[in-house]
């Protein structure tokens, strides 16, 4: 048995510059594990909450000196003692320490920096890689984990909150067919961002970078987004439909407002059922191979029909109206509202959650997509979680950003570890 014996937290930055957590977890072998937790800007109503100070004289209010406390003081003290290998009693014992629903006395990104920290610990007590310990955690909770490098879902194009304020649709995804190798995926995902970006230059349609990574050009409409990741693609190598297929993050809730969705694509503001209707066109022009969050989070009747009208064609990806929450998950299942997860630790709060939903979801048939935050550490916790689950997608945003980089190439250090060892 091996022990926690020792808990500290700092508070980092991340690659917004926001404040967040890091958390330390040190065994009484000596070792130390050191995780930290991303942050989101399109946050879901249902997620767990993110403690921030508010004090607007230290970070414009951003700062987390107080979840670093709940660290240092309680959180991190509370788990002294207990054995490393038994994360289910760790985290049970946060949630127990914390008390509430949505994890608001302490905060979500106290708790889950402790949760990540004692995770990477018990990979170090076992003196194992950190996917094959989160394997093992996997199967312990049922999950029939096998263990394969999942495909990236690039996230191209910067819109919504994430870009310069001229697309309304969050992220334009592009997505290797899953029948190719992970480091042929990530070629052909960094020769699809070079030549989209070449092609944006060329039309002086760049602005910048957004949040993660991927290019937020200054386009007429949504579906011109579509259209220039298509005619970058014609540029490639790759065929569209055979090699690689294209994805959207709608993000809808960002642009729901008294019932009705305000697109740049319609001169005038769409009901759900024309907003579904849009979706049909778009699906006839470019063959989505899937959607996230194309309705806003608490319309569960128009996901109902999305995933009906849908069925069979691509897949029906819940973010914020799941929010990686085991309830939500069984009413999505129960309604069928969706066929796809995100899975975002960050939106429930510890890691054996987190595992609960995912043997949920799997069990339910859905796909599942291992995702990072748009701010997100150098940390690469997700890129081993989403191995160690046997998710079928990772989202990391664009192939470019120390932040995002740090999980590809983590995935391409697996993905060699696993041929050296026949895997
Ligand atoms: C997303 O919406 O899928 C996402 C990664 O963005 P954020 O972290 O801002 O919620
Ligand atoms: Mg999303």
């Amino acid at each position: 048995m091996s022990k926690v014996q020792k808990v500290w937290a700092t508070q980092i930055l991340d690659s917004r510059g926001f404040p967040t957590v890091e958390a330390a977890c040190q065994l009484d072998s000596g070792e130390v594990a050191v995780a930290s937790v991303p942050g989101g800007t399109s946050t879901g109503t249902y997620e767990a909450l993110e403690l921030r100070d508010g004090d607007n004289q230290k970070f414009l209010g951003k700062s987390v000196y107080n979840a670093v406390k709940n660290v240092n003081e309680v959180l991190g003290p509370g788990v002294w003692g207990l054995d490393v290998n038994d994360q289910d009693k760790i985290d049970k014992r946060l949630i127990e320490l914390d008390g509430t629903k949505n994890k608001s006395k302490y905060g979500g990104n106290a708790i889950l920096a402790v949760s990540l920290a004692s995770t990477k610990g018990g990979a170090l007590a076992n003196k194992q890689p950190l996917y094959l310990w989160v394997n093992t955690l996997a199967k312990r909770v049922g999950i029939n984990a096998e263990i394969h490098i999942p495909s990236p879902i690039f996230n191209m194009i910067n819109g919504g909150l994430h870009g310069a304020g001229n697309l309304d649709f969050q992220e334009f995804h592009v997505i290797p067919a899953t029948s190719k190798t992970y480091s042929d995926s990530l070629r052909m995902g960094v020769e699809i961002y070079m030549m989209l970006g070449k092609d944006l230059d060329r039309r002086g349609a760049i602005h910048s970078v957004g949040d993660e990574g991927g290019y937020a050009p200054n386009l007429f409409t949504n579906a011109d987004a579509l259209e220039v990741l298509y005619e970058a693609i014609k540029q490639t190598p790759y065929q569209m439909g055979r090699d690689v297929f294209l994805g959207l993050d709608v993000a809808a809730s960002v642009f729901y407002k008294n019932g009705e969705y305000t697109i740049r694509d319609k001169s005038a503001p769409l009901n759900d059922d024309a907003l579904l209707d849009y979706y049909k066109y778009i699906n006839n022009q470019y063959h989505l191979a899937l959607i996230e969050d194309p309705f806003h989070e608490d319309a569960w009747d128009s996901w109902k029909k999305i995933l009906e009208a849908f069925q069979g064609q691509l897949t029906i990806v819940g973010d914020d109206i799941l929010a990686t929450n085991m309830e939500r998950v069984q009413k999505a299942i129960a309604d069928k509202a969706c066929n796809g997860i995100l899975v975002k630790p960050n939106q429930v709060g510890t890691v054996s959650e987190t595992l609960e939903v995912i043997k949920t979801t799997r069990d339910a048939g859905w796909k599942v997509i291992v995702s990072h935050r748009s701010g997100e550490t150098n940390d690469w916790f997700i890129a081993d979680f989403a191995v160690g689950v046997g998710s079928d997608y990772t989202k990391f945003g664009a192939p470019a950003r120390g932040e995002r980089v740090v999980k590809y190439n983590r995935l391409l250090s697996i993905e060699s570890e696993l041929q050296q060892k026949n895997i």
